[in-house]
């Protein structure tokens, strides 16, 4: 027989705007210790804006934003929105010749025979690019014409209003551990997860790396602490699937995110993790 309280939890849920996809998932949320997030769209808007264009070789801050943002074109990354929102001139879609889009690392575009990557320091490396490094806090842009490197893009991201008390109320519930995983780099990850007081973070990964992350920690726990990964890119789609509770935020999450996870937060607000667990946990005590 199904139990009762579970429909009642997934309805509650669903008032709350958690779309909970079967009743086994709100089952497992009542052992969930570890609470594994993505950065970027989880617990920050992902909503970028260019701070500021560093040119090289003699080349212009326009140009240098024109090239990135030929290359972000067809690009649904949060850091392509923001690079062709300042460029605001027309793109010439009949000049674009080839587009490669690299997970983890940006994108590769041939434009009227010339190639352009635009995209972070592991994109530079792995194309050959003599690049020099930009400290700037912020996301970086690397952007490269012809091979050469033409300069660097600084944008911004700002953290939800809600991710501090998010974090500190999955303490309070009984979280043993919360972890963010990020694609971005190290000096990004660490401010961001001082500010947020998580207990553990780990940047620069690939899409792989996420789920490598994953695993040690499943390694390292009790066999029946539960490991709740909270994403929202299409990179995420295998941690979602490979933690034992995926979440993915429904608003300005990927169509592939969404689907790829157990249950989803429409309104995007990292607090509504502690809501779902919390309600979870009172479903649990009224089912018989
Ligand atoms: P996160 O884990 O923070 O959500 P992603 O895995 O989506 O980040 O991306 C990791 C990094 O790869 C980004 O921080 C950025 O440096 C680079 N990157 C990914 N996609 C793009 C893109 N379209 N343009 C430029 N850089 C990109
Ligand atoms: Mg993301």
């Amino acid at each position: 027989s199904i139990p009762l309280g579970f429909f009642g939890g997934i309805g509650a849920a669903s008032k709350k705007g958690i779309l909970v996809k079967g009743s086994n998932y709100l089952e497992a949320l009542n052992d969930v210790k570890y609470v594994v997030f993505d950065k970027t769209g989880t617990l920050t808007k992902g909503v970028f804006e260019v701070d500021s264009v560093y040119p090289v070789n003699g080349y212009s801050e326009e140009e240098i934003i024109k090239f990135a943002a030929y290359a972000e074109t067809h690009s649904n990354h949060p850091i392509a929105d923001s690079i062709r929102k300042a460029f605001g001139d027309k793109i010439k879609e009949e000049l674009i010749q080839d587009y490669n889009e690299i997970a983890g690392h940006g994108i590769s575009i041939v434009v009227d025979g010339k190639e352009i990557l635009a995209g972070n320091d592991k994109l530079m490396q792995k194309e050959k690019v003599d690049f020099y490094r930009n400290n700037e806090i912020g996301t970086i842009v690397y952007v490269a014409y012809d091979k050469q490197f033409v300069g660097s893009i600084a944008i911004s991201d700002q953290i939800k209003a809600d991710s501090y008390s998010a974090i500190q109320t999955l303490k309070r519930i009984g979280i043993k551990k919360t972890v963010m995983l990020t694609g971005d780099s190290k000096v990004v990850g660490k401010r961001v997860g001082e500010l947020l007081e998580v207990d553990e973070v780990h940047a620069e990964l690939l899409p792989q790396n996420k789920v490598e992350e994953i695993e040690k920690l499943d390694a390292s726990k009790n066999a029946k602490d539960k490991i709740l990964f909270v994403g929202d890119g299409i990179n995420d789609t295998p941690v979602l699937a490979r933690a034992d509770v995926g979440m993915a935020m429904g608003g300005l999450g990927s169509d592939a995110a969404i689907e790829a996870a157990d249950i989803v937060i429409m309104t995007d607000e990292p607090s509504k993790i502690a809501t779902a667990i919390s309600l979870a946990k009172r479903t649990r005590r009224i089912v018989w």
